[in-house]
C-alpha cells in the first residue's frame, strides 16, 4: 500500500529534513508539507503544502480529510529557550497540537503518528550521566515539561485506543541545511555559521556546559527506522533515549580549530539558557533503542564537523 504523509511543522529544522528524505522514499506527491508559515523554497518546490494552524481543529480536520494520510508526523512545537518566554502559548501550542492530532489520528485511523519528544523531559534529578531510558523525570522549563506530559498520552493513546505513536527523545540537534528554531543547544549550529563566516563565535552556553548532540543525519535516519521498525519490538510509546554525541562548546571549537585554526570562541555571561542547559543529562543510555530497533549512531564529533563544514562552506560560496 503506497502512503500518504502528513509532515506538520514542515519548514522548521527537522521539517525540512525530513520532509525532502520522506519524498526521496515515498515520492513528492504522497509527502504533503504542512506549517503555518510560508513554506521555505526547498519544500515549496519539491511537493505539496498546505497551511495548517494545528492549534485549529477545524482548519486540521480539513486537511486530514483531504488527504486521507497513513502517516503524520507532527513537529509543530514551541523549543525551550523560546518556550520560557511565552511559557502558557508554548503549553498550548506543544498540548493541544498534540491532542488535536491523536484525536484525528483516531477519528481517521492513522496507521503511524510519530511525534518527538526531547531530553529536557529530564530534570535536575534525573541522573546526569548515561541518564538511562527509565528513571527520576522533573523537568523544569516549560517545554521540559509539555513533552513529559506528551510522552504520558502518547503512552495512554497507545493504550486505550491503538494508536501506533511512536517518539524520540532527540538530543540537540546540528544540520546544515536548515537553522534551528530556539532551543537550548542552538549554538552548536550558529558556532560552525559564524566560524565559516567571521571566525569567531561568542558562545551564550559556558565552555564546560556538556549536552548531548546529534547529526542531523543521525536524526532523521532514526526517524525513519523507528518508523518502520515492527510494532511488536518497541517497548515504549513515550521517547526514545537516544545517546548521540556529547560534548562541551570548548570541545566543539577545538574540533572546529582542526579545519579553521584561526577560529576563536568566547563566552557570553548570564544567558537564561545556560540555567536550561544545567538542568539537562550530560550523556545518555540509549540501550533501550539499541535492543528494540538496532539504533546505532554513525557521525561522532570528528565526522559531524568535518561534513558541517564541508557542506556550511559550499553554502556561503
Ligand atoms: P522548529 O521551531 O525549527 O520548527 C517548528 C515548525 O513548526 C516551524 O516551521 C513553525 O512555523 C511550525 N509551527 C509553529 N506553530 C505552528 C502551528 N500552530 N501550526 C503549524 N505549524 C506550526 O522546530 P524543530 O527544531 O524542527 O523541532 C521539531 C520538533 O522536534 C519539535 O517538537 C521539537 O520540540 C522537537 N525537538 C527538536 C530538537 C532540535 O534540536 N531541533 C531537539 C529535541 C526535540
Amino acid at each position: 500500500m503506497s502512503e500518504k504523509i502528513l509532515v506538520i511543522g514542515a519548514n522548521g529544522q527537522i521539517g525540512t529534513e525530513l520532509v525532502t528524505a520522506l519524498r526521496g522514499i515515498h515520492g513528492s506527491a504522497q509527502v504533503v508539507a504542512c506549517d503555518i508559515n510560508n513554506p521555505i523554497y526547498a519544500i515549496r518546490n519539491s511537493g505539496p503544502f498546505e497551511f495548517v494552524n494545528v492549534l485549529d481543529k477545524e482548519n486540521l480536520h480539513q486537511i486530514f480529510n483531504k488527504h486521507q494520510p497513513t502517516q503524520v508526523y507532527l513537529l509543530a512545537a514551541m523549543l525551550s529557550a523560546v518556550g520560557e518566554q511565552k511559557p502558557k502559548l508554548a503549553w498550548d501550542l506543544n498540548m493541544t497540537g498534540l491532542l488535536n492530532v491523536l484525536d484525528f489520528a483516531v477519528e481517521f485511523k492513522i496507521a503511524k503518528v510519530f511525534w518527538p519528544s526531547s531530553i529536557a523531559v529530564f530534570g535536575p534529578h534525573s541522573p546526569q550521566y548515561n541518564t538511562p531510558q527509565f528513571c527520576v523525570m522533573d523537568p523544569n522549563t516549560v517545554y521540559g515539561f509539555s513533552k513529559l506530559a506528551g510522552e504520558r498520552w502518547c503512552e495512554y493513546y497507545h493504550a486505550k485506543y491503538g494508536v501506533d505513536v511512536r517518539s524520540i527523545r532527540y538530543p540537540g540537534l546540528i544540520g546544515w541545511r536548515a537553522n534551528p528554531g530556539g532551543g537550548t543547544t542552538d549554538y552548536a549550529v550558529h558556532i560552525f555559521h559564524s566560524a565559516i563566516k567571521t571566525g569567531k563565535y561568542e558562545s551564550f552556553l559556558s565552555e564546560d556546559t556538556a549536552l548531548p548532540m546529534m547529526y542531523m543525519d543521525d536524526a532523521i535516519r532514526a526517524t525513519l527506522e523507528l518508523m518502520d521498525a515492527p510494532a511488536e519490538s518497541l517497548s515504549t510509546r513515550a521517547g526514545y533515549n537516544l545517546g548521540g554525541i556529547s560534548f562541551t562548546p570548548r570541545t566543539l571549537a577545538a574540533e572546529i580549530k582542526k579545519h579553521i585554526p584561526d577560529f576563536e570562541i568566547s563566552y557570553a555571561d548570564n544567558d537564561p539558557r545556560q540555567a536550561i542547559a544545567d538542568s539537562w543529562p550530560k550523556s545518555i543510555d540509549d540501550t533501550t533503542a539499541q535492543n528494540d530497533w538496532g539504533w546505532e549512531m554513525e557521525f561522532d564529533l570528528a565526522k559531524m564537523t568535518e561534513d558541517m563544514l564541508m557542506n556550511l562552506k559550499k553554502v556561503y560560496t
